[in-house]
C-alpha cells in the first residue's frame, strides 16, 4: 500500500521468505476469515500478497534481522545483523517477533528435534502413511491433528487437561474422524527411537503406555518475543508496543506498528484487522512525510503511471 500511494519502500525480514507466521508456522492451513476469500490456504494468501506488492518494486532484505535503530538529522538509522539502512519513517510490522517454540518437556526431545520432532510443521505430504503424534491442547494442536489426519495413516492427539482451548467445531470434527486417538488428560514423557528414527512414545496415562509413532508434533505454542525492539525506548503494554488507535503512531515520532506486536484498546490479533492498521499507518506516514498531503485517495481513482515513485 505505500508502493502504491507512491512512496519507496524497503522491507527487512529474518527468515528466508516473507510471509510471517502465516509461511512459517501453517502454510498449509486454510483461512476463513479474510474478507473477500471464503477459505484461503495460507501460503496462497501470501502468494498472492507477494505478486500484489511487487508490482511497486519494494527492496526485500531477507535474512537479516533488526537490531536496533538511530536517528540523525531526521532520518532513521536502522542497523542490522548485516548492514545500516536509513529511512525518513519506520513501519514496525514484527508480529510476536521471533518464533521460539515451547519444548516439549519429554525424554529424548532434544534428540530427535528436526528428526521426526517438529515444532514447524512440514509440507503435509510428509507425513503421507505415517504414525503421527500431536501434542497440545489448543487451536494449533487441533487443527494440525485434523489437517495431518487427512494424509497420515493414523493420529493420536495427547493432551494434559480434559478441556481443549480450541474451537467447538474444531473438537468436534476431532472425536468424530474415524483414524484419530485422543488422549486426555495424558502426557508425553518420553519419545523412544533409534539412530535413525523415532519409532515409539511414553504417555503418562493410567496405566502407563507405549504407542508406535514415526512422527511428533509439538504445539504447545511459541514464547513471543519482540528481541531487540524491546531496547528501542518505544513505551510497551504487556509486551507489545503501544500504538494511538487513531494513528498506529508508536511513542516515537516517525515510527508507526501495525499486527500483532501492538497493544491498543480491543486489539484483535487478526490477519483482518492488521490489513486495517496498515491502512491507517499508510495514511499517516504519509502525511507524515508530506505534510500538505492527507488522508489516501482510492486505488480506482490512481492511474497506473501514477502509482510507483510519485514521492521523492
Ligand atoms: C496456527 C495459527 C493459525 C492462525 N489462524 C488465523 C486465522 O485463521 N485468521 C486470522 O486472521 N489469523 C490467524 N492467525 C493469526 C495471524 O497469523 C496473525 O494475526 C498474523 O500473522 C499477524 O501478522 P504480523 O505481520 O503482525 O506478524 P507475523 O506474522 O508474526 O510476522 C512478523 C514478521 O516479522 C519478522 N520479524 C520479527 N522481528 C524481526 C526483526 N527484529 N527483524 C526482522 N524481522 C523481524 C518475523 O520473522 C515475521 O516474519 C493464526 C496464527 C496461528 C499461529
Amino acid at each position: 500500500m505505500a508502493g502504491l500511494h507512491g512512496m519507496k519502500v524497503k522491507i527487512i525480514e529474518t527468515l528466508t521468505d516473507l510471509g510471517g507466521q502465516l509461511h512459517a508456522l501453517y502454510p498449509e492451513k486454510p483461512i476463513y476469515d479474510v474478507p473477500g476469500f471464503p477459505a484461503v490456504m495460507a501460503k496462497d494468501l501470501v502468494r498472492a500478497l507477494i505478486t500484489q506488492m511487487r508490482r511497486y518494486g519494494p527492496v526485500i532484505c531477507t535474512r537479516e534481522s533488526v537490531e536496533s535503530v538511530t536517528s540523525k538529522d531526521g532520518v532513521y538509522w536502522l542497523h542490522t545483523d548485516k548492514e545500516t539502512h536509513g529511512s525518513r519513517a519506520i513501519l514496525l510490522a514484527v508480529g510476536i517477533g521471533s518464533f521460539t517454540p515451547r519444548k516439549l518437556p519429554a525424554i529424548g526431545a532434544d534428540d530427535y528435534e528436526n528428526r521426526g520432532l517438529y515444532y514447524f510443521v512440514p509440507e503435509l505430504q510428509h507425513f503421507s502413511d505415517q504414525r503421527v503424534l500431536v501434542v497440545g491442547g489448543g487451536d494449533t494442536a487441533v487443527d494440525w491433528a485434523l489437517s495431518i489426519s487427512q494424509h497420515a495413516r493414523h493420529v493420536d492427539l495427547v493432551h494434559r487437561r480434559n478441556e481443549f482451548r480450541a474451537l467447538q467445531e474444531s473438537v468436534r470434527q476431532l472425536l468424530q474422524t474415524p483414524n484419530i486417538t485422543v488422549h486426555t488428560p495424558c502426557q508425553l514423557t518420553e519419545i523412544l527411537g533409534d539412530d535413525a528414527k523415532i519409532t515409539g512414545a511414553v504417555l503418562s496415562s493410567q496405566p502407563k503406555r507405549i504407542i508406535k509413532v514415526d512422527c511428533i508434533i509439538g504445539a504447545l505454542g511459541f514464547h513471543p518475543d519482540l528481541g531487540p525492539i524491546k531496547r528501542w525506548d518505544l513505551d510497551m503494554v504487556d509486551g507489545n508496543i503501544k500504538v494511538s488507535l487513531d494513528t498506529m503512531a508508536t511513542t516515537r515520532p516517525g515510527i508507526f506498528a501495525v499486527g500483532d506486536g501492538i497493544s491498543y484498546p480491543g486489539k484483535v490479533k487478526l490477519i483482518a484487522t492488521g490489513f486495517g492498521e496498515v491502512g491507517i499507518a499508510i495514511a499517516q506516514i504519509r502525511s507524515y512525510l508530506h505534510p500538505e498531503l492527507k488522508g489516501l485517495p482510492h486505488s480506482s481513482n490512481l492511474k497506473p503511471s501514477k502509482m510507483v515513485a510519485e514521492i521523492p
